[in-house]
């Protein structure tokens, strides 16, 4: 069975001190199980911090996007190698609103999937649709389309390595969540797309989350479908109590 992955993405949110308190009220309380895994996907600025204060816990520390290069003049960013030197564990690759404000594409994003495997970092790796197209009978095709580009390349151990993170673009922070047999149905086409480009074994090794205004009262729903392995959460995991709750369901 696949381990459920529970990542919270802080976003632009939080400063220093609220992001200690937030690791020390959570990090000691993630159950000491292998079915689930907590993750939170915190600024830049709080990594070193974080990654330092969460050693000896279950609770692992993500960046919320990387440089594909290692080093080089570009000012503002930061690489892979800085992360993995942190001690950082997974970096969150691809956000839709890195694509839509900071100009990621699928060829960005498919350099910054293979950066992270290089340096041994997790790719946490997004896709999902607009409401247009969502509306225009194109989510299947298009997110189809950038998980086959973000994997173009990796061997089949990265691949199933690969965690996929489902996020449809309307559902962001707009309270909307798709009906889990909706998210589902997609997950289980971005398996079927893996398994194109792998076989049935490693696609059904990778896990699926799905992101989109998940919250205590519908996660266990969604984690109850069959390709649904997990959530990317954005604004119901700023809050430690919420996101335990969140972390909870993983276990169930
Ligand atoms: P949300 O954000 O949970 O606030 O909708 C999810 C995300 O953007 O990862």
């Amino acid at each position: 069975m696949r381990k459920k992955v529970i990542a919270g993405n802080w976003k632009m949110n939080k400063v220093l001190a609220e992001a200690n308190q937030f690791v020390d009220e959570v990090a000691s309380k993630v159950p000491e199980t292998d079915q689930v895994e907590a993750i939170v996907c915190a600024p830049f600025p709080y990594l070193s911090s974080l990654v330092e204060q969460t050693n000896g816990t279950k609770l692992k520390v993500a960046a919320q996007n990387m440089h594909f290069d290692d080093n080089g003049a570009y000012t503002g960013e930061v690489s892979p190698v800085m992360l993995k030197d942190l001690g950082v564990s997974h970096v969150v690759i691809g956000h839709s609103e890195r694509r839509e404000f900071f100009a990621e594409t699928d060829e960005t994003v498919n350099k910054k999937t293979h950066a992270a495997f290089n340096h041994g970092l997790t790719p946490i790796v997004c896709v999902g649709e607009t409401l247009e197209q969502r509306e225009a009978n194109e989510t299947m095709t298009l997110v189809g389309t950038q998980v086959e580009k973000a994997i173009e390349g990796l061997s089949d151990e990265q691949i199933a390595e690969t965690i996929v993170a489902y996020e449809p673009v309307w559902a962001i922070g707009t309270g909307k969540t798709a009906s889990s047999e909706d998210a589902n149905e997609v997950c289980a086409h971005i398996r079927q797309v893996i398994k194109k480009a792998t076989s049935e074994t490693i696609a059904e090794k990778v896990v699926i989350q799905y992101g989109g205004s998940v919250k205590p009262a519908n996660v266990e729903e969604l984690l109850s479908q069959s390709d649904i392995d997990g959530a990317l959460v954005g604004g119901a995991s700023l809050e430690a109590e919420s996101f335990l709750q969140l972390v909870e369901a993983g276990t169930k």
